[in-house]
């Protein structure tokens, strides 16, 4: 299993500066030889000059120096540790139907160790934190590609479709196929 997430889709976070993707991914600029967390508030680059690495190390060996404002080479605390451990499991599972078990399981700790601690760093909880990579994914999809929505919905890990609505409607304030027709103009 490795991280599920394109280009496009890292992008997008870096864009926006989401920090909840830092110790995920590693965004290096070609023209500076230098890396940062995605949550940097350094310049944007233009798109052709980025790279993206999972790991540090490796970003290293291609010659990329860490960025002195964001200091993606700074150890995390073990806290932000174990939740980078929660993402990138609910990233590289989401297709599967992922209980709170198996994640606690999955990092070592008890689940409710995890839905609290999770919660005090992320403000969500692993449930809706999993919804929002589905639904993630699931807009890309609707943008990028002509899959009937029934395919992206269990393409993007939903179980139902009416599920699916619900929560997607939730996060977009529209239905998937509203949403597609909006992007595509
Ligand atoms: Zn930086």
């Amino acid at each position: 299993m490795s991280i599920d997430l394109l280009f496009d889709e890292m992008w997008e976070k870096f864009l926006v500066c989401d920090g909840e993707y830092d110790g995920i991914f590693f965004t290096a600029v070609k023209t500076t030889k230098i890396y940062c967390r995605p949550s940097c508030r350094s310049r944007k680059p233009k798109k052709s000059n980025v790279e993206f690495y999972f790991k540090r190390i490796e970003a290293e060996k291609s010659g990329y120096r860490p960025c002195k404002r964001c200091q993606p080479e700074k150890e995390q605390t073990p806290q932000m540790c174990l939740i980078n451990n929660v993402i990138s499991f609910l990233l590289e599972n989401y297709k599967q139907n992922i209980l709170l078990e198996d994640i606690s399981k999955h990092v070592g700790v008890s689940s409710f160790y995890l839905e609290r601690l999770f919660k005090q760093l992320t403000s969500e909880t692993p449930r809706t934190y999993l919804e929002k990579v589905r639904i993630d994914k699931a807009s890309h999809l609707l943008k990028t590609t002509d899959l009937p929505v029934i395919d992206i919905c269990f393409e993007s890990g939903f179980r139902s479709l009416s599920n699916f609505y619900k929560v997607f409607r939730g996060v977009n304030e529209c239905s998937p196929s509203h949403y597609r027709k909006k992007m595509s103009c």
